[in-house]
Protein backbone atom coordinates (compact mmCIF):
# COMPACT_ATOMS: atom_id res chain seq x y z
CA UNK A 1 0.00 0.00 0.00
CA UNK A 2 1.12 3.71 -0.98
CA UNK A 3 1.05 6.42 1.75
CA UNK A 4 2.60 9.66 2.09
CA UNK A 5 5.19 9.20 4.96
CA UNK A 6 6.57 5.54 6.35
CA UNK A 7 7.61 5.99 10.12
CA UNK A 8 10.24 3.15 11.64
CA UNK A 9 9.45 3.07 15.19
CA UNK A 10 6.24 3.81 17.79
CA UNK A 11 8.48 5.30 20.54
CA UNK A 12 8.45 8.80 21.64
CA UNK A 13 10.31 9.90 18.22
CA UNK A 14 7.51 8.16 15.94
CA UNK A 15 4.68 8.77 17.65
CA UNK A 16 5.73 12.37 17.78
CA UNK A 17 6.24 12.79 14.22
CA UNK A 18 3.42 11.05 12.79
CA UNK A 19 0.97 13.24 14.92
CA UNK A 20 2.26 16.60 13.68
CA UNK A 21 2.91 14.56 10.04
CA UNK A 22 -0.45 13.21 9.85
CA UNK A 23 -1.93 16.91 9.12
CA UNK A 24 0.47 16.58 6.14
CA UNK A 25 -1.02 13.61 4.68
CA UNK A 26 -1.58 10.16 5.19
CA UNK A 27 0.72 8.36 7.53
CA UNK A 28 1.66 4.45 8.66
CA UNK A 29 3.83 3.99 11.98
CA UNK A 30 5.81 0.82 12.14
CA UNK A 31 6.34 -0.80 15.15
CA UNK A 32 8.31 -4.13 15.55
CA UNK A 33 6.90 -4.29 19.00
CA UNK A 34 3.52 -5.88 20.49
CA UNK A 35 3.43 -2.43 22.57
CA UNK A 36 5.05 0.75 20.91
CA UNK A 37 6.55 1.86 24.66
CA UNK A 38 8.47 -1.40 25.17
CA UNK A 39 11.61 0.26 24.96
CA UNK A 40 13.45 3.26 26.08
CA UNK A 41 10.16 5.48 26.00
CA UNK A 42 8.45 3.31 28.72
CA UNK A 43 11.82 3.27 30.82
CA UNK A 44 12.82 6.65 31.52
CA UNK A 45 13.00 8.66 34.94
CA UNK A 46 9.88 11.11 33.63
CA UNK A 47 10.91 14.40 34.21
CA UNK A 48 10.57 17.44 32.87
CA UNK A 49 13.86 20.15 33.65
CA UNK A 50 14.71 22.92 31.10
CA UNK A 51 18.45 23.29 32.64
CA UNK A 52 19.63 19.57 31.17
CA UNK A 53 21.67 18.96 28.66
CA UNK A 54 23.62 21.82 25.52
CA UNK A 55 21.83 24.67 24.10
CA UNK A 56 20.01 22.93 21.41
CA UNK A 57 18.28 20.02 24.40
CA UNK A 58 17.04 23.41 26.02
CA UNK A 59 15.80 25.15 22.97
CA UNK A 60 13.15 22.01 22.46
CA UNK A 61 12.93 21.34 25.87
CA UNK A 62 11.94 25.09 26.34
CA UNK A 63 9.46 25.20 22.99
CA UNK A 64 7.98 21.67 24.26
CA UNK A 65 6.82 22.94 27.50
CA UNK A 66 3.71 25.29 26.27
CA UNK A 67 2.71 21.98 24.54
CA UNK A 68 3.20 20.08 27.40
CA UNK A 69 1.51 22.43 29.96
CA UNK A 70 -1.70 23.15 27.88
CA UNK A 71 -2.09 20.53 25.29
CA UNK A 72 -4.13 20.74 22.30
CA UNK A 73 -8.14 20.03 23.41
CA UNK A 74 -9.05 16.06 23.24
CA UNK A 75 -5.03 15.02 23.79
CA UNK A 76 -5.52 14.16 27.08
CA UNK A 77 -7.99 14.15 30.14
CA UNK A 78 -5.77 15.05 32.97
CA UNK A 79 -2.34 16.94 33.14
CA UNK A 80 0.74 15.79 31.44
CA UNK A 81 3.28 17.89 33.65
CA UNK A 82 2.61 17.96 38.17
CA UNK A 83 5.08 20.25 39.70
CA UNK A 84 8.22 18.23 41.52
CA UNK A 85 11.37 20.40 41.14
CA UNK A 86 15.01 19.04 40.86
CA UNK A 87 17.41 19.89 43.06
CA UNK A 88 21.68 19.39 42.40
CA UNK A 89 23.76 19.01 45.55
CA UNK A 90 27.38 19.40 45.86
CA UNK A 91 29.98 18.25 48.62
CA UNK A 92 32.13 21.51 49.79
CA UNK A 93 34.84 20.52 47.37
CA UNK A 94 32.71 20.99 44.32
CA UNK A 95 32.67 24.88 44.51
CA UNK A 96 34.05 25.66 41.13
CA UNK A 97 31.84 22.85 39.72
CA UNK A 98 28.42 24.14 41.91
CA UNK A 99 29.25 27.50 40.65
CA UNK A 100 29.67 26.71 36.92
CA UNK A 101 26.70 24.43 36.76
CA UNK A 102 24.40 27.13 38.85
CA UNK A 103 25.58 29.96 36.27
CA UNK A 104 24.52 27.78 33.42
CA UNK A 105 21.25 26.79 34.41
CA UNK A 106 20.28 30.68 35.66
CA UNK A 107 21.42 31.07 31.67
CA UNK A 108 18.60 29.53 30.63
CA UNK A 109 15.76 29.52 33.22
CA UNK A 110 15.60 32.39 35.25
CA UNK A 111 13.81 30.78 38.19
CA UNK A 112 16.48 28.65 39.34
CA UNK A 113 18.42 29.85 42.44
CA UNK A 114 21.34 28.49 45.00
CA UNK A 115 19.80 27.15 48.27
CA UNK A 116 21.78 27.28 52.07
CA UNK A 117 22.83 24.21 53.11
CA UNK A 118 19.46 24.78 55.75
CA UNK A 119 17.21 25.61 52.52
CA UNK A 120 18.60 22.00 50.81
CA UNK A 121 17.64 19.75 54.03
CA UNK A 122 14.37 21.33 54.64
CA UNK A 123 13.62 20.10 50.34
CA UNK A 124 15.35 16.38 51.47
CA UNK A 125 16.13 16.14 55.56
CA UNK A 126 17.29 12.54 54.14
CA UNK A 127 20.39 14.38 52.87
CA UNK A 128 23.95 13.36 55.25
CA UNK A 129 24.07 16.97 56.65
CA UNK A 130 28.02 16.66 56.36
CA UNK A 131 27.71 15.76 52.75
CA UNK A 132 25.89 19.11 51.42
CA UNK A 133 28.43 22.03 50.80
CA UNK A 134 25.75 23.53 47.89
CA UNK A 135 22.95 23.06 46.50
CA UNK A 136 20.52 24.87 43.63
CA UNK A 137 17.05 24.35 42.67
CA UNK A 138 15.32 24.26 39.60
CA UNK A 139 11.99 24.90 40.88
CA UNK A 140 9.98 24.80 37.90
CA UNK A 141 10.98 21.48 36.90
CA UNK A 142 8.10 18.52 36.12
CA UNK A 143 7.09 15.14 36.50
CA UNK A 144 6.36 14.25 33.09
CA UNK A 145 2.96 10.96 32.40
CA UNK A 146 4.80 9.59 29.55
CA UNK A 147 2.18 6.74 29.03
CA UNK A 148 -0.46 9.98 28.68
CA UNK A 149 2.00 11.65 25.92
CA UNK A 150 3.13 8.81 24.16
CA UNK A 151 -1.06 7.86 24.11
CA UNK A 152 -2.04 11.51 22.98
CA UNK A 153 0.30 11.22 20.19
CA UNK A 154 -0.85 8.20 19.08
CA UNK A 155 -4.26 8.35 19.77
CA UNK A 156 -3.87 11.92 17.81
CA UNK A 157 -2.33 10.30 14.46
CA UNK A 158 -5.12 7.75 14.11
CA UNK A 159 -7.71 10.69 14.84
CA UNK A 160 -5.96 12.42 11.76
CA UNK A 161 -6.65 9.12 9.53
CA UNK A 162 -2.81 7.74 10.27
CA UNK A 163 -2.42 3.84 11.06
CA UNK A 164 0.03 2.66 13.64
CA UNK A 165 0.76 -1.43 12.33
CA UNK A 166 2.45 -3.49 15.36
CA UNK A 167 4.82 -6.75 15.30
CA UNK A 168 5.67 -5.09 12.19
CA UNK A 169 9.54 -5.44 12.23
CA UNK A 170 11.44 -3.21 9.13
CA UNK A 171 13.49 -6.20 7.68
CA UNK A 172 13.87 -4.67 4.36
CA UNK A 173 13.96 -0.88 2.84
CA UNK A 174 14.36 -0.45 -0.63
CA UNK A 175 14.22 2.82 -3.09
CA UNK A 176 11.98 1.70 -5.85
CA UNK A 177 12.15 4.69 -8.12
CA UNK A 178 10.51 7.55 -6.28
CA UNK A 179 9.48 5.27 -3.81
CA UNK A 180 10.88 3.36 -0.37
CA UNK A 181 9.24 0.19 0.07
CA UNK A 182 9.69 -1.21 3.58
CA UNK A 183 9.08 -5.03 3.99
CA UNK A 184 8.01 -6.75 7.46
CA UNK A 185 5.64 -9.77 8.44
CA UNK A 186 2.40 -7.57 8.76
CA UNK A 187 3.02 -6.87 4.78
CA UNK A 188 4.39 -4.17 2.85
CA UNK A 189 4.30 -0.34 2.67
CA UNK A 190 5.58 2.44 0.21
CA UNK A 191 5.80 5.78 0.27
CA UNK A 192 8.23 8.78 -0.77
CA UNK A 193 9.68 9.47 2.57
CA UNK A 194 10.37 7.05 5.59
CA UNK A 195 11.42 8.76 8.31
CA UNK A 196 13.57 6.68 10.79
CA UNK A 197 12.74 6.82 14.58
CA UNK A 198 13.96 3.44 15.34
CA UNK A 199 15.51 4.86 18.69
CA UNK A 200 18.77 2.92 19.45
CA UNK A 201 18.53 0.79 16.09
CA UNK A 202 18.50 4.29 13.78
CA UNK A 203 21.83 3.21 12.46
CA UNK A 204 20.40 -0.30 11.69
CA UNK A 205 17.42 0.74 9.85
CA UNK A 206 19.97 3.10 7.72
CA UNK A 207 22.16 0.30 7.11
CA UNK A 208 19.21 -1.92 5.61
CA UNK A 209 18.68 1.08 3.30
CA UNK A 210 22.11 1.63 2.24
CA UNK A 211 21.91 4.95 3.84
CA UNK A 212 25.18 5.75 5.88
CA UNK A 213 25.70 5.75 9.43
CA UNK A 214 25.65 8.86 12.00
CA UNK A 215 26.89 7.18 14.71
CA UNK A 216 25.00 6.50 17.15
CA UNK A 217 25.95 4.86 20.56
CA UNK A 218 23.49 3.60 22.56
CA UNK A 219 24.84 4.03 26.36
CA UNK A 220 22.65 2.01 29.10
CA UNK A 221 20.82 3.46 31.75
CA UNK A 222 19.87 1.47 35.19
CA UNK A 223 16.84 2.05 37.26
CA UNK A 224 15.27 0.82 40.25
CA UNK A 225 12.39 1.98 43.11
CA UNK A 226 12.41 1.13 46.93
CA UNK A 227 9.96 1.40 49.73
CA UNK A 228 10.30 5.40 50.77
CA UNK A 229 11.74 5.47 54.26
CA UNK A 230 9.37 5.33 56.80
CA UNK A 231 11.33 8.16 58.72
CA UNK A 232 10.12 10.95 55.84
CA UNK A 233 7.47 12.19 53.74
CA UNK A 234 8.80 11.65 50.51
CA UNK A 235 5.66 12.94 48.33
CA UNK A 236 7.05 16.20 47.99
CA UNK A 237 10.68 16.03 47.79
CA UNK A 238 12.02 16.95 44.34
CA UNK A 239 14.57 14.77 42.35
CA UNK A 240 18.19 15.11 44.09
CA UNK A 241 20.80 14.25 41.48
CA UNK A 242 24.45 14.77 43.00
CA UNK A 243 26.44 17.51 40.69
CA UNK A 244 29.33 14.11 39.95
CA UNK A 245 26.09 12.73 38.09
CA UNK A 246 26.71 9.51 40.06
CA UNK A 247 23.47 9.11 41.56
CA UNK A 248 19.67 10.62 41.28
CA UNK A 249 16.27 9.72 43.22
CA UNK A 250 12.69 10.83 43.25
CA UNK A 251 9.46 9.97 44.36
CA UNK A 252 7.78 7.83 41.84
CA UNK A 253 4.29 6.61 42.35
CA UNK A 254 4.30 5.99 46.13
CA UNK A 255 7.86 4.52 46.05
CA UNK A 256 11.49 5.82 45.41
CA UNK A 257 13.00 5.95 42.12
CA UNK A 258 16.77 5.77 42.35
CA UNK A 259 19.93 5.38 39.46
CA UNK A 260 23.36 5.70 39.37
CA UNK A 261 23.19 7.56 36.08
CA UNK A 262 25.17 5.19 34.59
CA UNK A 263 25.77 5.38 30.77
CA UNK A 264 27.43 2.05 29.50
CA UNK A 265 27.82 1.98 25.78
CA UNK A 266 26.41 -1.15 24.86
CA UNK A 267 24.69 -3.15 21.53
CA UNK A 268 20.95 -1.99 20.95
CA UNK A 269 19.07 -4.66 22.55
CA UNK A 270 15.77 -5.52 25.15
CA UNK A 271 18.73 -4.24 27.67
CA UNK A 272 18.47 -5.67 31.32
CA UNK A 273 19.74 -4.14 34.53
CA UNK A 274 23.55 -5.20 35.77
CA UNK A 275 23.47 -6.14 39.17
CA UNK A 276 26.25 -4.49 39.90
CA UNK A 277 25.01 -1.10 38.85
CA UNK A 278 22.19 -1.62 41.19
CA UNK A 279 24.63 -2.29 43.78
CA UNK A 280 26.30 0.27 43.29
CA UNK A 281 23.92 3.20 43.69
CA UNK A 282 21.93 1.71 46.47
CA UNK A 283 25.49 2.38 48.24
CA UNK A 284 26.00 5.92 46.94
CA UNK A 285 22.53 5.97 48.00
CA UNK A 286 23.24 4.96 51.56
CA UNK A 287 26.31 7.26 51.66
CA UNK A 288 24.96 10.21 51.01
CA UNK A 289 21.74 10.12 52.76
CA UNK A 290 19.85 8.74 55.66
CA UNK A 291 18.03 6.02 53.27
CA UNK A 292 18.45 2.81 53.76
CA UNK A 293 18.35 0.24 50.92
CA UNK A 294 16.33 -3.11 52.53
CA UNK A 295 14.39 -4.53 49.24
CA UNK A 296 14.54 -3.44 45.50
CA UNK A 297 10.88 -3.68 44.13
CA UNK A 298 11.53 -3.22 40.75
CA UNK A 299 14.20 -2.53 38.53
CA UNK A 300 15.21 -2.16 34.53
CA UNK A 301 17.48 -0.40 32.27
CA UNK A 302 16.69 1.38 29.08
CA UNK A 303 18.49 2.96 26.51
CA UNK A 304 19.72 6.36 25.88
CA UNK A 305 21.22 6.80 22.05
CA UNK A 306 23.96 9.65 21.57
CA UNK A 307 25.71 10.89 18.64
CA UNK A 308 29.21 12.41 19.21
CA UNK A 309 27.75 15.94 19.48
CA UNK A 310 24.51 14.83 21.90
CA UNK A 311 22.24 16.91 20.08
CA UNK A 312 19.52 14.85 18.07
CA UNK A 313 19.66 14.03 14.62
CA UNK A 314 16.66 15.51 12.85
CA UNK A 315 16.81 16.14 9.18
CA UNK A 316 16.69 14.36 5.24
CA UNK A 317 20.20 11.93 5.07
CA UNK A 318 21.95 13.99 2.33
CA UNK A 319 23.19 10.21 0.62
CA UNK A 320 19.48 9.22 0.06
CA UNK A 321 16.17 11.04 -1.11
CA UNK A 322 13.16 10.16 0.73
CA UNK A 323 14.90 8.97 3.41
CA UNK A 324 14.94 11.16 6.89
CA UNK A 325 16.50 10.97 10.72
CA UNK A 326 14.80 11.38 13.81
CA UNK A 327 17.43 9.89 16.29
CA UNK A 328 19.91 10.53 18.80
CA UNK A 329 17.48 11.89 21.34
CA UNK A 330 19.84 10.57 24.14
CA UNK A 331 18.21 11.22 27.80
CA UNK A 332 15.72 13.90 26.80
CA UNK A 333 13.44 12.03 24.37
CA UNK A 334 10.18 12.90 26.51
CA UNK A 335 10.72 16.01 27.29
CA UNK A 336 11.72 17.42 24.04
CA UNK A 337 9.11 15.34 21.98
CA UNK A 338 6.26 18.14 20.63
CA UNK A 339 9.30 19.84 19.74
CA UNK A 340 10.84 17.50 17.58
CA UNK A 341 7.98 16.00 16.26
CA UNK A 342 7.06 19.92 15.18
CA UNK A 343 10.74 20.09 13.85
CA UNK A 344 10.24 16.76 11.49
CA UNK A 345 6.81 17.72 9.72
CA UNK A 346 8.54 21.03 8.84
CA UNK A 347 11.41 19.90 7.53
CA UNK A 348 9.99 16.59 6.18
CA UNK A 349 7.43 18.70 4.04
CA UNK A 350 10.21 20.96 3.22
CA UNK A 351 9.33 24.15 5.53
CA UNK A 352 12.09 25.72 7.53
CA UNK A 353 13.18 25.42 11.55
CA UNK A 354 9.68 26.87 12.86
CA UNK A 355 10.46 30.49 13.83
CA UNK A 356 9.76 29.58 17.63
CA UNK A 357 13.10 27.16 17.79
CA UNK A 358 14.70 29.73 15.92
CA UNK A 359 14.11 31.95 17.98
CA UNK A 360 15.49 29.66 21.03
CA UNK A 361 18.50 29.51 19.15
CA UNK A 362 17.93 26.44 17.55
CA UNK A 363 19.21 26.20 13.77
CA UNK A 364 18.95 23.88 11.09
CA UNK A 365 22.87 22.98 11.39
CA UNK A 366 23.22 21.77 15.09
CA UNK A 367 20.63 19.19 14.23
CA UNK A 368 20.91 18.41 10.49
CA UNK A 369 22.32 14.81 9.76
CA UNK A 370 25.02 16.25 7.13
CA UNK A 371 27.00 17.81 10.38
CA UNK A 372 27.99 14.33 11.24
CA UNK A 373 28.76 12.94 7.54
CA UNK A 374 31.71 15.50 6.54
C1 LIG B 1 16.65 5.29 32.66
C2 LIG B 1 16.27 6.36 31.67
C3 LIG B 1 15.84 7.60 32.13
C4 LIG B 1 15.42 8.59 31.24
N1 LIG B 1 14.89 9.74 31.74
C5 LIG B 1 14.40 10.68 30.90
C6 LIG B 1 13.77 11.84 31.42
O1 LIG B 1 13.67 12.01 32.65
N2 LIG B 1 13.29 12.76 30.53
C7 LIG B 1 13.37 12.57 29.17
O2 LIG B 1 12.91 13.42 28.41
N3 LIG B 1 13.97 11.46 28.66
C8 LIG B 1 14.47 10.52 29.49
N4 LIG B 1 15.07 9.39 28.97
C9 LIG B 1 15.27 9.30 27.51
C10 LIG B 1 14.03 8.87 26.75
O3 LIG B 1 13.46 7.73 27.35
C11 LIG B 1 14.43 8.58 25.30
O4 LIG B 1 15.14 9.68 24.74
C12 LIG B 1 13.20 8.34 24.41
O5 LIG B 1 12.36 7.38 24.97
C13 LIG B 1 13.63 7.90 23.02
O6 LIG B 1 12.47 7.61 22.27
P1 LIG B 1 12.59 6.85 20.88
O7 LIG B 1 11.22 6.81 20.31
O8 LIG B 1 13.69 7.46 20.09
O9 LIG B 1 13.11 5.38 21.26
P2 LIG B 1 12.30 4.07 21.70
O10 LIG B 1 11.28 4.36 22.72
O11 LIG B 1 13.32 3.04 22.03
O12 LIG B 1 11.52 3.68 20.38
C14 LIG B 1 12.16 3.16 19.23
C15 LIG B 1 11.22 2.09 18.68
O13 LIG B 1 11.70 1.65 17.40
C16 LIG B 1 11.33 0.30 17.27
N5 LIG B 1 12.13 -0.31 16.22
C17 LIG B 1 13.49 -0.50 16.18
N6 LIG B 1 13.85 -1.09 15.03
C18 LIG B 1 12.71 -1.29 14.32
C19 LIG B 1 12.46 -1.85 13.04
N7 LIG B 1 13.44 -2.36 12.26
N8 LIG B 1 11.16 -1.91 12.61
C20 LIG B 1 10.16 -1.39 13.37
N9 LIG B 1 10.36 -0.85 14.60
C21 LIG B 1 11.62 -0.78 15.07
C22 LIG B 1 11.61 -0.28 18.65
O14 LIG B 1 10.91 -1.49 18.87
C23 LIG B 1 11.15 0.86 19.56
O15 LIG B 1 9.82 0.70 20.01
C24 LIG B 1 15.50 8.37 29.83
C25 LIG B 1 15.94 7.14 29.36
C26 LIG B 1 16.32 6.14 30.26
C27 LIG B 1 16.76 4.82 29.71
Amino acid sequence: MAVDFLIVGGGMAGASAGYFLAEHGRVVLLEREEAPGYHSTGRSAALYTETYGNAAIRALTVSSGSFLRDPPKGFTDHPLLTPRGSMVVAPASEEKNYRAALAEGQRYVKSVRGLSVDEAMALCPALRREKVGYAFLEPDAMDMDVHAIHQGFLRGLRARGGEIVSSAEVTALARRGALWEASTPAGRWEAPLVIDAAGAWADKVARLAGVREVGLVPKRRTAFTIDPPAAYDTTGWPMVSDIEETLYFKPESGRLLVSPADQTPIEPCDVQPEEIDVAEAADRLQAKTHIEVRRVLRRWAGLRSFVRDKTPVVGPAPDAPGFFWLAGQGGYGIMTSPAMGRLTAALATGAPVPAELTRLGLAAAHILPNRLLA
